[in-house]
């Protein structure tokens, strides 16, 4: 039998004949042998049957017909078990009293009653038929289990793949970690420059990935440029290793730019790993993984984050905290909280950031690191960002009307308000309806919302300063930095992030950035304000290099309204 194999080509139509009556096998080889040179094998039982013929690359079509049509049934249960991808047609002399739709039911392809296999043509047609079904299913199941695009595996695949792998029910011992890889600012290039150059890059961020990889994981593409590779390891603390060495490799990989049509680009890649067996399903791997990609997104261009109990934490308190969000706004349990800003030549307050507090009904307070991520992605920030800078421009009167006639309020802007084409209107609205002083109102705004629109932002900024508002450019140092925009728009203040003052007395390349900065400003005639100043040799080490203005828990928190005017009283009398 073994060498009857050998003589089939691959892509020849191989029969295998299992219990059929002697009658019937006779017939169909006289027909196949007569019409078509196809291959076939016969055998008496199902216990005979060599299982490599089915597993063949070759249309491998089974013909079985039991003695009785409980036989037949029982027949084709098993070779679904044993066979489950090979088409089959089932033949016998019963039909009549056989329902088609049972055959069919329990996974025949096609049935060819004794009478009919007389006939060659009728014989042709049901082989043609099965192995048509045969060749379609496997195009189906290609499609099902590999991406078209990069030939990667596919989703579907991925899911299954890895969901038997991490089965704990198995009985291997191995750990696994799982990469969720993607790129940075994909969506962009791709809607700027076009579906056929995405795609291009696309295959290359998937070679590399697999240039990498190579048979030490399981590579497959999730979506439009997310990718997820499954890495095995003997023990937990390997896969951790073994994770963060390939993630690192991954990083030096993609750090080259990609080509596509007769051009190049940059793009960098952020990296989410979750290990087993702490989260033991693929969901919450999977889930782990791209809440630790979405993390490194956040901190740093071309990062890993490995995932940590914190990371879902953040996530599951901002889940339950997202259907009160809608009525925190309504049921006035937003507040303003007020953090002086120190002149550090006079000692003296001259204005506050404005910092958001929610008075949660039920939780307390909550402070916005845990919720303006969320209302930037649902919208939200937009009608309490008008909050905000109403509530601060009342605040701002208050003090205004206690004497301090200079002092000047800042109110953080997300770069999300500037989605809202009203926005400029609605603030000079603001502004007017409510007889809020606009010079003496500050918007501190990041370097991230300058970049997303340079055109779009830069015109709004235009359009408030001619009304003398003012802006800052907060967390200065730790985003892109962009000379060019910061001489052409109306910035007037650079505000140092806290990371670089927190070891400005120890670390000499904080100092130095520091210093860097301020001369910076100068040049460019910015204001600066040191931000997170804590101790008084931080702020004798910011007066030393010339810095304008502190602010920090080293004079204050940021406090309620009431606290705030008792601090104005004692410092400035
Ligand atoms: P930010 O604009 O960088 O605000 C400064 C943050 O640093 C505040 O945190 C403040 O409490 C904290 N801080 C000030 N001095 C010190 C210090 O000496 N040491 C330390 N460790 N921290 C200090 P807060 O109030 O939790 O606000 C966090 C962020 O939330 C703000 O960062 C800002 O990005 C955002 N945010 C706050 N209020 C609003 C708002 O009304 N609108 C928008 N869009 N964002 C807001
Ligand atoms: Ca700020
Ligand atoms: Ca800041």
């Amino acid at each position: 039998m073994q060498s009857a194999h050998s003589q089939f080509a691959d892509d020849q139509i191989i029969l295998l004949l299992i219990e059929s009556s002697p009658q019937c096998a006779n017939n169909l080889k006289a027909h196949l042998t007569h019409e078509a040179p196809h291959g076939y094998l016969v055998y008496q039982s199902l216990n005979e049957l060599s299982l490599d013929y089915c597993l063949s690359p070759s249309s491998v079509i089974i013909v079985c017909s039991g003695r009785s049509p409980d036989a037949s049934m029982s027949l084709l249960t098993s070779l679904k078990d044993l066979c489950p991808d090979n088409p089959i047609l089932v033949t016998g002399s019963y039909f009549d009293s056989t329902p088609e739709a049972a055959l069919i039911n329990l996974g025949a392809t096609d049935y060819l009653p004794a009478c009919a296999a007389k006939s060659a043509a009728a014989v042709m047609k049901a082989v043609r038929f099965c192995s048509l079904t045969h060749k379609h299913q496997q195009e189906v199941s290609n499609l099902r289990n590999s991406d078209p695009l990069t030939s990667a595996n596919s989703r579907c695949f991925f899911y299954r793949y890895a969901t038997e792998q991490l089965n704990p029910a198995s009985p291997s011992s191995d750990h696994f970690a799982l990469l969720s890889i993607d790129l940075d600012g994909f969506w962009r290039f791709n809607t700027r420059k076009g579906h056929r150059s995405g795609d291009q890059v696309i295959l290359e961020f998937c070679q590399r990935i697999h240039s990498v990889i190579g048979e030490s994981g399981t590579v497959a593409r999730l979506g439009q440029d997310e990718f997820a590779i499954l890495l095995k390891a003997p023990c937990a603390a390997d896969a951790t290793e073994i994770a963060k060495a390939t993630a690192s490799q991954l990083m030096v990989t993609m750090s080259e730019a990609y080509q596509y049509d007769e051009a190049r680009t940059f793009l960098p890649c952020s990296i989410g790993i979750a290990t087993t067996p702490i989260p033991g399903d693929l969901d919450t791997l999977l889930k782990n993984a791209g809440l630790a990609r979405l993390s490194a997104k956040k901190t740093q261009a071309s990062s890993f984050v490995l995932y940590d109990q914190f990371l879902r934490q953040n996530d599951t308190r901002e889940y339950e905290l997202e259907p009160d969000v809608a009525n925190a706004l309504r049921g006035e349990q937003f507040e303003l909280y007020l953090q002086p800003q120190i002149a550090i030549s006079s000692g003296k307050i001259v204005g506050a950031e404005a910092l958001i507090r929610w008075n949660h009904p039920k939780q307390g307070l909550v402070m916005p690191a845990e919720f303006i991520e969320l209302c930037e992605r649902n919208g939200m920030i937009i009608p309490i960002g008008y909050w905000a800078i109403h509530n601060a421009g009342e605040q701002l009167k208050t003090i205004q009307a206690l004497g301090y006639e200079d002092f000047r309020i800042s109110v953080n802007l997300s770069f999300r308000q500037f989605q809202d084409i009203q926005l400029v209107k609605i603030i000079k609205r603001i502004l007017l309806q409510n007889g809020i002083q606009s010079d003496l109102l500050n918007l501190e705004l990041t370097e991230s919302a300058l970049i997303r629109d340079e055109q779009h932002v830069s015109h709004c900024l235009k359009e408030l300063a001619d009304l003398d508002v003012t802006f800052s450019l907060d967390d200065f140092g730790t985003g892109y930095s962009s000379f060019s925009l910061l001489q052409k728009l109306p910035i007037n203040a650079l505000k140092i992030d806290r990371s670089f003052i927190r070891d400005i007395t120890t670390s000499t390349s904080d100092a130095e950035i520091v210093r860097v900065i301020i001369n910076l400003a100068k040049s460019l005639e910015k204001e600066v304000v040191a931000e997170g100043v804590e101790t008084q040799e931080q702020l004798e080490f910011v007066r030393s290099l010339g810095c304008d203005h502190v602010q920090g828990y080293y004079y204050s928190p940021p406090v309620p309204m009431s606290n705030f005017l008792e601090l104005l009283k004692q410092h400035n009398g």
